[in-house]
């Protein structure tokens, strides 16, 4: 099969022909119509991200099942799937509970510790495919339905984990970036009061037509000052943090009003510090956010599918092309989410 291979971190990628997948025992093979490309997989191409090499690298896929091994269940050839980001055990007491991002015995990540996506064909353990529900049209749109596994399922799972209300004023944090956009639609599809931070002012407008009622930029600093004038020095009740750098949390934590929460979600993920006695006195609670569960990808696939919302893909190219898309997504360049096509 055709294939992207990044022989070690930092190199472009390698256009090959490798072996097609086999199915062994337990595992199936999907052949992939489309791939999202985000920053978390550049990371891992530039090096910032660990990674086991040689290695083709994406996740967020649309793809078809072609193969099934021995003692599969649940799945068939011809089967719309898209792939859980988790390489998950499916049997802790985590995963039977239903928190399968804290599964005790994590394999890692699909495109990290295993093959991905950016080829003809993905092998995967059956049970991290996922089965697209009826009524998502995934052969008109496989970019825009292969990037809600991640970009559009992890902010949808914030709302829950925040406990977002309507009407509830709501800070993004890196609200420009490929999941950040996101957070805003999806906040403002829970009917809150959206405010984008970002110091990427070629992405405001966008941030702005994905929903944020206002936009604040973090380049002149006074982030946490312009979210009380914002809220009548009330404070905003949830902060999501996609940055998460000392700045950014700190910000956050300091633009928080009573029962407000703070959110932290991968990025930079730095120290930092908050006043105990804020926290008690206004009850508010620090919250970290890790991926989604499956059932929270089923639920935002059927947001999807009945189109209350929508996923962001600005730029679709085909595979050949995913050196020249990653250099957009290193430079900041790409709005919402790239794809590539198989
Ligand atoms: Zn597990």
């Amino acid at each position: 099969m055709r294939a992207m291979v990044l022989k070690g971190p930092n190199t472009p990628f390698v256009p090959m022909q490798v072996p097609d997948p086999v199915a062994g025992p337990g595992e199936a093979v999907a052949r992939v119509l489309a791939c999202g490309s985000g920053l978390t997989i550049q990371h891992i191409k530039a090096g910032r991200i660990a990674a086991e090499f040689p290695r083709i690298i994406g996740h967020e896929i649309t793809g078809e099942i072609v193969a099934t091994g021995a003692g599969v269940r649940g799945l068939a050839i011809g089967d719309a799937v898209t792939a859980y980001y988790y390489l998950n055990c499916g049997h802790c007491r985590w995963c039977l509970a239903s928190l399968e991002p804290l599964c005790a015995n994590s394999g890692g990540n699909v495109g990290r510790n295993c093959d991905g996506g950016y080829a003809e064909y993905i092998k995967l353990p059956a049970h991290i495919f996922i089965k697209l529900p009826e009524g998502l049209d995934y052969k008109a749109h496989p970019a825009e339905i292969g990037v809600i596994t991640d970009a559009l399922a992890t902010p949808y799972k914030v709302l829950k984990r925040a406990r977002i209300r309507a009407g509830e004023t709501v800070a993004v944090f890196g609200a420009g970036g490929g999941v950040g956009i996101h957070q805003v639609m999806m906040a403002r599809w829970a009917r809150a009061r959206v405010i984008a931070v970002d110091l990427a002012r070629n992405k405001f407008d966008a941030c702005r037509k994905a929903g944020a009622d206002e936009v604040v930029d973090a380049s002149s600093g006074g982030v946490a000052q312009a979210l009380l004038d914002l809220t009548k020095g009330e404070g905003v009740d949830v902060a999501i943090d996609y940055v998460s750098s000392t700045s950014t949390l700190e910000a956050g934590a300091k633009a928080l009003g009573r029962r407000g929460r703070l959110v932290i979600l991968g990025g930079a993920a730095q120290r930092f510090e908050v006043p105990s006695r804020e926290l008690l006195l206004k009850e508010q609670d620090l919250l970290g956010s890790r991926y989604v569960t499956r059932s929270e990808i089923l639920e935002t696939l059927d947001l999807v599918a009945r189109r209350e919302v929508w996923p962001i893909v600005t730029e679709i190219r085909p595979l050949a092309e995913a050196e020249a898309l990653h250099e957009r997504l290193e430079r900041g360049q790409v709005i919402g989410r790239a794809a590539l096509l198989m």
